[in-house]
């Protein structure tokens, strides 16, 4: 079945062929998209998605070509350049292209990269960032990443290198010391490994984290627990990728803002997880 999404009426840009744009999708919920991505998927000709894309966004482009550029296994990077060189060969033949990535293409998604090859070979790009999940995600957790009382700053970590390994170029103990909130993106295989260097770092056992996955899908799922906990308790739960992992009291907020268990009927926990004093307006 066809569907059709209007667009609100604006002065909105034209794909035109032998363009190449590259699209963050957003987290997951179709909801969560920008209307220039919307405007991008109506006009494609060739989505190239990846794997955490949702079904229902490329339903939104039923007159483009749908490619899966989703890495299993294999060499990465190798992997990486034939998405770009395809890239390249779509636009050269006058398609109009769209390059839809999970969350927003420029954090922790290679969309640096992708771009950087399209522009050394001549491809006009535009970029249209996407909420990534790891605002967007813990958002939906009823997590936000700042909170006055908890953070002035929020430190975004990829749990692994391009080999798949735990960054060895990360100073992970300057990271713990520096950062009140922690977010680590793809970081379930080593979480053991990164919960150690945390508390190596003097991070207590009690610190509050949050693991959050499928974030913003219907399969979202969330583990409140500690970084004493966090590997036993993601073991005992069975939670797997892709998941958000929330380091820092900024998880507490969500006893009083899990907005989607209170649209279910839910109360809050505790009016006052941080103990700022109520009511919070009167501080
Ligand atoms: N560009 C993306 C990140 C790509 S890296 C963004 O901005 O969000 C892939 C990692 O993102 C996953 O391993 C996971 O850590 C995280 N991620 C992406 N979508 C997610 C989701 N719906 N729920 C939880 N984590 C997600």
């Amino acid at each position: 079945m066809t569907q059709t999404v209007n667009l609100p009426a604006f002065d909105w840009p034209t794909l035109q062929p032998g363009w190449v744009w590259l699209c963050g999708a957003g987290p997951g919920d179709p909801g969560l998209l920008t209307l220039h991505a919307l405007n991008a998927l109506r006009q494609a000709d060739v989505v190239i998605y990846d794997a955490l894309v949702q079904e229902a966004i490329l339903d939104w482009a039923p007159q483009a070509e749908h490619i899966y550029a989703g890495k299993r296994g294999g060499k990465p990077s190798a992997v990486q350049r034939d998405i770009s060189l395809r890239l390249v060969d779509l636009a050269r033949a006058g398609k109009r292209v769209l390059r839809l990535k999970g969350g927003d293409p420029f954090v922790f998604g290679r969309g640096g990269e992708e771009a950087q090859t399209l522009v050394q070979h001549g491809i006009p790009v535009r970029i249209i960032p996407g909420i990534s999940a790891g605002i967007g995600g813990l958002a939906y957790a009823g997590i936000p990443v700042t909170h006055r009382d908890v953070n002035q700053s929020v430190t975004f970590v990829t749990g692994h290198d391009q080999s798949g390994n735990t960054p060895s170029a990360l100073d992970w103990a300057s990271i713990a010391k520096g950062s009140q909130v922690i977010v680590i993106y793809m970081g379930m295989k080593h979480v053991a490994q990164i919960a150690a260097h945390m508390r190596a770092a003097g991070r207590p056992a009690s610190e509050p984290c949050a693991v959050v996955t499928n974030a913003t899908t219907p399969d979202q799922q969330v583990l409140e627990t500690t970084l004493g906990t966090i590997v036993d308790d993601i073991a005992a739960g069975n939670f797997e990728p892709p998941a958000i992992i929330c380091i820092g009291r900024s998880v507490l907020m969500r006893q009083v803002l899990d907005w989607q268990g209170m649209a279910q009927g839910e109360g809050p926990r505790n009016l006052d997880p941080l103990g700022r004093g109520l009511p919070a307006e009167s501080a």
